[in-house]
């Protein structure tokens, strides 16, 4: 009896291992640049109880109101959620663990994230993020090096085009001030709201000025500005942050209207985007968030953090012809003959014992098909061993790569030689 193929859940893909080395490259690249700022890994549960996103994202929010996989634990009757991002966990791991009792944190994490989006190019429901989040700061210098970190990176990973958007969303009172002003404003044209403006008018009507429908944009443009309410230390801290990114010749545009998705952004917020990747150009996206801490049960700590989508940067990465990541190999090992197979695993073992990564041909085959191999798997050179090479206690190097000379060694000088091969590249 036949059964039909599993697939996988919609919007949730499989990363193939040619594609996965662009992302180990990725991996290694990033934290390689995070920790060159003093950014520490930490890692946090991909389940969280559903509370935890509800009073850190907010409930008038795309994620809160319809994008998290939430679901109730048969076995105890727990709510919980796949996280859709990782600031809330990441603080609420902080706060658990008092890692904020002596000293601020610099912190970095990596990994799936959840959201129940319609699947398109560069919006699927699981994707991966990676997240930074500096913890207890509260000066401009920390935006400021975020910022630099991301244009650093950008400059690693060969990424061009992108530009960076910047605003500030003031402090709470202005924010409350701006909040009721809105609110009058927009009562007045209520026939002219859509649907979710309508909705939002009173939770969130900050939000409002985020919508990218063409119908209101009249309505958008002559509504009240947070920043006529700014008081003058978040003033400052925005130009602190500012005259930062221009000493170090770093370009941004200031961006009025970008007010970020979730509920606990305060003054700085920024966006990196591209024009390249249709409507989800967004690439990494942050800013500060003094008063979250606080809100989910810690002491108050000022922070600042962003997250960037993985799945964007490699699109970017690949249209860019970014440097492609090495082959995983240096040599594949052909074998064939009594003697020979049964050396062949021992020399393999001293080769990467001398430090470097052998395929041993395993299934037996044919001399020619087991050289197809060998071209096939990106190694660098193939160590041929036959019956010949066995009972002289040699082998025969052949570079696969670019049309070099083959060669006999002894076994002994075999690792020297594949290093001497491999670097001449
Ligand atoms: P968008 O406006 O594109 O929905 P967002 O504001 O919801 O983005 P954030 O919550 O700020 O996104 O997440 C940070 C980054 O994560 C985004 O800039 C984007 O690069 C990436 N991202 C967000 N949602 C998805 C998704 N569904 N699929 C792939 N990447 C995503
Ligand atoms: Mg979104």
């Amino acid at each position: 009896m036949s059964h039909p193929a599993l697939q996988s859940v919609k919007g949730m893909n499989d990363i193939l291992p040619d594609e996965a080395q662009l992302w180990l490259w990725f991996e290694d690249t990033v934290r390689g640049l995070l920790e060159s700022y003093g950014y520490r890994n930490i890692r946090m549960p991909l389940v969280e109880p559903t509370g935890l996103f509800k009073r850190a994202i907010g409930e008038v929010t795309d994620i809160v109101e319809k994008e998290m996989y939430s679901f109730e634990d048969s076995l105890n009757g727990d709510h919980l959620t796949l996280r859709p991002e990782g600031t809330a966990s990441c603080v609420r791991a902080v706060i658990q663990h008092n890692l904020l009792y002596n000293s601020a944190q610099r912190l970095y994490y990596s990994g799936p994230m959840f959201r129940h989006e319609r699947p398109q190019k560069g919006r699927y429901r699981q994707f991966h993020q990676v997240g930074v989040e500096a913890l207890g700061y509260a000066d401009p210098e920390i935006d400021a090096e975020q910022i630099l970190m991301c244009a650093r990176l950008w400059k690693k990973l060969g990424i061009r085009e992108v530009s960076l958007q910047l605003n500030t969303l003031g402090d709470a009172a202005a924010r409350k001030t701006h909040r009721e002003k809105l609110i009058a404003y927009l009562e007045q044209y209520a026939d002219l709201l859509d649907e979710d403006a309508t909705r939002r008018l009173h939770a969130n009507p900050l939000r409002i000025l985020d919508s990218k429908n063409p119908a209101m944009q009249e309505l958008i443009n002559g509504a009240p500005k947070l920043m006529d309410e700014m008081n003058e230390d978040a003033l400052l801290h925005f130009e602190a942050v500012q005259s930062i990114l221009k000493q170090h010749g770093v370009a941004y545009e200031i961006n009025p209207r970008l007010v970020r998705g979730l509920d606990y952004y305060n003054r700085t917020v920024f966006e990196w985007v591209t024009t390249r990747l249709g409507a989800q150009g967004t690439i990494c996206a942050g800013g500060r968030y003094d008063g979250l801490v606080e809100q989910i049960g810690g002491k108050p700590a000022a922070a600042c953090g962003f997250a960037m989508g993985i799945e964007r940067l490699l699109a970017l990465m690949v249209e860019d012809g970014a440097v492609q990541p090495e082959s995983p190999l240096d040599a594949y090992l052909v074998h064939q003959g009594e003697i020979a197979d049964g050396m062949a695993g021992m020399v393999a073992e001293q080769l990467r014992d001398a430090g470097l990564r052998i395929a041993l041909h395993c299934g037996g085959g044919s001399f020619k098909s087991q050289m197809k191999k060998a071209d096939g798997s990106g190694a660098k050179v193939a160590v041929i061993i036959g019956d010949d090479e066995a009972q002289s206690g040699q082998a025969t190097l052949k570079p696969l790569r670019d049309g070099g000379e083959q060669s006999r060694v002894a076994q002994a000088e075999l690792a020297q030689n594949i290093y001497k091969l491999i670097r001449k590249e």
